[in-house]
């Protein structure tokens, strides 16, 4: 595995791979890697022959009161994972490679990115977009793989790379859990022995919401006792449990099929999202 630093080396790596011939998966990350994150690299594997990770924390998809600074920063450990995993380059550049001074260029994308997640974190998802558009036209993939459990940004990166004729097949790819259910997540490490405990009810939760919708129960009042369990369970704060139609991620009433049940909640200063399908 190539380890590079810089936008020069990236490419030539990346241009050594195209006149071998091989098709390119890129995998976009924010390190702290975990089994989630290689789970990508065999779904990568799945679509090409050479499979590119970025490890970039992106300080312009944190809001000001958010974890920038302490999100968990392991590099070393990272890419003795990749290298295990059978990344081919590896791209770790820092924040001057990839907003070198003067950059004044910003990614909006209406409609999806607006609900959800991007009513609590204010140009979170511009920062996400204008990120991977960069890192997309960096390395300009045959395909790029993202996690569903982020299932909000997968649809803002889809609509993205649509809007602005990027050449490339995004992937989703899903959700690994822990055997208790909880989504894994870097976040998860900051989570107490007590909040630990209490995190993989959310997943139950869903699970139990997505089966009484679809066994017909009114979509309103089962979201609405939803978010009280939530509480009364353990869970600090809730930011939203929204039923969403799939496709558009606008907010639904009534189910009619193809929905996604999306929620995110506080469990002391650690946010937790999950998602999953509701007869999808
Ligand atoms: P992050 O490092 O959190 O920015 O995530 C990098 C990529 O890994 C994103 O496409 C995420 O959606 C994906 N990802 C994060 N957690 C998981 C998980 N538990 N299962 C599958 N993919 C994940």
């Amino acid at each position: 595995m190539k380890h590079v630093y810089r936008l020069p080396e990236f490419r030539a790596e990346l241009t050594q791979l195209r006149l071998q011939e091989k098709r390119i998966a890129l995998v976009p990350t924010m390190g702290a890697l975990h089994e989630g994150h290689l789970s990508l690299l065999d779904v990568a594997r799945a679509h090409a022959d050479a499979v590119a990770v970025t490890i970039f924390v992106n300080p312009t998809q944190f809001g000001p009161n958010e974890d920038f600074s302490r999100y968990p920063r392991t590099l070393e450990q990272d890419a003795a994972l990749l290298k295990k995993a059978g990344a081919d380059v590896l791209f770790s550049p820092d924040v001057a490679d990839m907003y070198p001074d003067g950059f004044a260029t910003s990614v909006h994308v209406e409609g999806v990115s607006e609900g959800l997640c991007g009513a609590f974190r204010p140009g979170h998802f511009d920062g996400v977009a204008t990120v991977v558009s960069k890192l997309l036209l960096r390395a300009l993939p045959d395909v790029a793989v993202f996690g569903e459990k982020d299932f909000q940004q997968l649809a803002v990166i889809r609509r993205m790379a649509l809007d602005l004729d990027i050449p490339v097949r995004i992937v989703g790819a899903p959700t690994c859990r822990e055997e208790d259910g909880l989504a894994m997540s870097s976040r998860n490490r900051y989570l107490t022995d007590s909040e630990r405990r209490i995190a993989p009810r959310l997943y139950a939760l869903l699970n139990q919401v997505a089966a009484a919708i679809t066994g017909g129960a009114d979509v309103v009042s089962t979201l609405t006792a939803a978010r009280q369990q939530l509480l009364d369970e353990g869970f600090d704060k809730l930011d939203y449990l929204e039923l969403c139609d799939a496709a558009n991620l606008q907010p639904i009433q009534t189910f009619e099929g193809n929905a996604r049940l999306l929620a995110a909640v506080w469990l002391g200063t650690t946010r937790l999202i999950d998602n999953i399908s509701v007869g999808g």
